[in-house]
């Protein structure tokens, strides 16, 4: 099973959304812009709202059958581990094996002697074409760098041949993420990583670093850009390179997590994946769910209600709602209106505070992580949520249509 060029997570917490997200692609299609979707739920997020894989792939099929979509589509495991891969097994096709919690991780088992021996055969100082810099490696570097991640890789070979065992060798698509750690990848770890995986046997196709900067939920990119293209650039060539020379997969590309509303290197990753000709994967999550709250202000009425009390109550709940997700989000809490100041404004400005319109003056970042995090709010909230997203589909649904494709799809892929 291979995966297209060019390929967008899309998760909807709520699973009320698939036919909007994909209506985003129908019409990026119709433009010339042909990205594959892939509904992606991580076992975190089916905890928090009490969801089972099953209802994804429920999900996924009725949109596509609604829509009368004929490309291919995937529905992806995310972030799973040994632990957490079983239920998945039977309705996802692909599966994003997260082992950032082995990097670093000591190991007794063999594998750096072979990694060596791989590198060795292109060179200390690989002819990598496009980088920004020759690479000048040694073999106390590649043996420090493998080491630090041998256990992580490891890891993933026995989640993988876990997978293969229950689907079969080539039914579904291998994504190894490492994205979830403090310390960002740099391109020479990430050669000595894919190199690693080839030695370990691992067909993956898509591979997701943790990059430099700050990739917060829900608002821009935070970090110095020419730092990150540069960088981006470099992890590229280096995809390329592994594909030529370690018998990867020739599809294998880079997925950009946490990818929702990055607008500021939507145009340098689009520039860099244009000039190598090359393949992009680009994971998001938590957009749609802010597509809903703010429409629901939007909406005013009961639907407004609901956005204030789910406002008011992460408010309450600040630490508990941000504890999980510290790394992923920067929020000035000085910034946050009360909720007083909530509850006397009108629908329209209460959405424009959430929606991610940068250059709206009432736009409010800080506002928007809150309300990211807070959907737990909403899974309690159980069916008076849901009978709401039912009775305001078409101006919810239009909204994450809109969101996908204008804020997302035409700017990265196109
Ligand atoms: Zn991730």
């Amino acid at each position: 099973m291979k995966l297209e060029k060019f390929s967008m997570g899309i998760g909807d917490r709520f699973g009320h959304q698939g036919r909007a997200q994909l209506a985003a692609f129908v019409t990026a299609a119709g433009r010339g812009v042909h990205v594959t979707p892939v509904w992606n739920k991580s076992n975190r997020e089916h905890l928090i709202v009490h969801s089972e894989p099953a209802a994804v792939r429920t999900e996924a099929d009725d949109a596509v059958k609604a829509l009368g979509w004929k490309s291919s589509y995937r529905v992806d495991a995310d972030h799973i581990g040994i632990k957490t891969v079983d239920r998945f097994l039977p309705v996802s096709d692909f599966f994003t094996i997260d082992v950032a919690d082995f990097i670093g991780k000591p190991t007794s088992e063999p594998g750096v002697e072979n990694v060596i021996r791989l590198l060795e055969k292109t060179g200390l100082r690989p002819d990598i074409p496009h980088v920004s810099a020759r690479f000048e490696l040694t073999h106390d570097k590649i043996n420090a760098i493998a080491a630090k991640y041998l256990a992580a890789v490891k890891e993933a070979g026995r989640v993988y041949r876990h997978i293969e065992n229950a689907r079969g060798r080539g039914n579904f698509i291998t994504e190894v993420s490492m994205d979830e750690t403090d310390r960002p990848q740099t391109p020479e770890d990430l050669l000595v990583i894919l190199a690693a995986l080839a030695t370990e046997g691992i067909p993956v196709q898509t591979i997701a670093p943790k990059f430099t900067g700050r990739f917060n939920k829900g608002v821009d990119y935070q970090g110095d850009l020419a730092i990150f293209e540069r960088e981006f650039n470099d992890d590229l060539a280096v995809v390329a390179f592994a594909v030529r020379h370690f018998g990867l997969p020739e599809e294998l590309k880079l997925s950009v997590h946490s990818g929702s509303d990055k607008f500021s290197i939507y145009a340098p990753i689009n520039k860099a994946v244009k000039r190598m000709n090359c393949g992009l994967h680009l994971k998001t999550a938590g957009t749609t769910w802010l597509e809903e709250i703010a429409s629901l202000a939007a909406v005013g009425g009961d639907g407004l209600a609901f956005a204030r009390e789910v406002y008011a109550g992460a408010l309450d709940h600040f630490d508990e709602l941000c504890a999980p997700y510290a790394t992923v989000i920067d929020i000035d809490r000085k910034a946050l209106p009360s909720v007083e100041k909530v509850n006397s404004l009108p629908g329209d400005a209460f959405a424009a505070m959430i929606r991610h319109n940068p250059h709206h003056a009432a736009y409010n970042p800080s506002v928007r992580q809150l309300l990211h995090v807070g959907y737990k709010l909403a899974a309690n909230a159980g069916t008076r949520y849901t009978s709401l997203l039912h009775h305001y589909a078409e101006p919810i649904g239009r909204s994450v249509t809109e969101n996908i494709l204008d804020r997302h799809l035409l700017r990265i892929f196109a």
